[in-house]
């Protein structure tokens, strides 16, 4: 089956000789949830850019569906729905107006557009504020009408550009619930962040990129296994031989009172090691299970931080 979008070994150098990509491979499957996960300046929007046209590659090729985004840029660009980084609305006219006029540009039949529109004003809320101007809506209402928009030619790929930079905690777990249930529609979803936490919870796979590289790609769950964050915290009374001796074989240590055992999936083993701790005479005040985060693969893979 044809992919949703393949990237083939995509170069990019803007005209004032910043390198931006560096020869990007990605393969992202018809109804995947896809994330492009890397720090500001990765080369994450020129990615987006060069797939949706806006921006000319160096080198390599990219084909949305089999279509090559430049040779064959009207076929390629309709079937992506994109919600830009930006907001760039006509601010002069009626949302619905918008949505009508944007599904036009796209050749879709006026009364098809005004169905669509109804149909996704009231998915996101805005049907009451249809006849309202894009300045007069909130920034969070804002957001929600960009990703409605982008939706009205009916695309079989979403591409979101940091949809939830910069907006409050609510509305991003509303902004992630309308995206699931989006994917669980069949829509092929794109998405760049800087945000772990929705790379963590919306991805079915992840691409991390630094410095116009990808430098892993998988599924978080994956990416997170066999990091050194899995393990269990225990607090004991007291440190003797015997306790060292119940923890032969684990990856520990001891310091302040407290054992780090690194282990995959501590749950499972939890008991076990508490059993044998307590055999050994310890007194067990306090257990704390961790997991690796992707914070932690990216990490380890670029030594710094996503925010750094
Ligand atoms: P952010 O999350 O901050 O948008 P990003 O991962 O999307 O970051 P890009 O916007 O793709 O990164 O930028 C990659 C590099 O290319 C950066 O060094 C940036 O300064 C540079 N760059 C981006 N657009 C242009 C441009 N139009 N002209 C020159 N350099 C650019």
């Amino acid at each position: 089956m044809v992919p949703a979008v393949e990237i083939h070994d995509l170069h990019k150098q803007y005209a004032g000789g910043v390198v931006a990509l560096k020869g990007i491979n990605l393969t992202v499957p018809v109804g995947e949830f896809f994330g492009l996960l890397g720090p500001n300046g990765a080369g994450k929007t020129t990615t987006i850019g060069i797939t949706t046209g806006l921006v000319r590659p160096s080198g390599g090729f990219v084909k949305v569906l089999g279509y090559d985004v430049v040779s064959q840029y009207r076929q390629s660009r309709r079937r992506i729905g994109l919600a830009a980084q930006e907001l760039n609305f006509d601010w002069f006219f009626p949302i619905e107006e918008l949505m009508i006029l944007q599904a036009g540009y796209y050749g879709v039949p006026r009364k098809v557009a005004r169905q669509r529109t109804a149909h996704l004003l009231e998915l996101f809320g805005l049907s009451g504020k249809r006849r309202v101007k894009p300045r007069e809506l909130s920034g969070g209402m804002k957001r929600r009408f960009q990703i409605a928009r982008s939706l009205v030619h009916d695309p079989e790929i979403l591409i979101l550009d940091e949809p939830t930079a910069g907006v409050d905690v609510e509305l991003r777990r509303m902004l992630w619930s309308y995206l699931t249930q989006l994917n669980q529609e069949g829509k092929t979803i794109i998405l760049t962040t800087h945000y772990i936490e929705e790379a963590e919870k919306l991805c079915d796979r992840v691409a991390i990129i630094d410095h116009g590289r990808i430098i892993t790609e998988g599924s978080p769950q994956k990416l997170m296994a066999g990091q050194n964050g899995d393990g269990l915290t225990i607090t004991i009374d007291s440190w003797t031989e015997q306790t060292a001796r119940a923890l032969e074989g684990y990856d520990f240590n001891f310091t302040d009172g407290h054992i780090r055992i690194l282990i995959p999936q501590p749950e499972l083993r939890l008991t076990e090691i508490i059993n044998q701790l307590t055999s050994a005479g310890a007194l067990v005040q306090d257990v704390a299970i961790s997991h690796s985060t992707l914070e932690d693969v990216f990490m380890e893979l670029t030594g710094h931080g996503i925010d750094e």
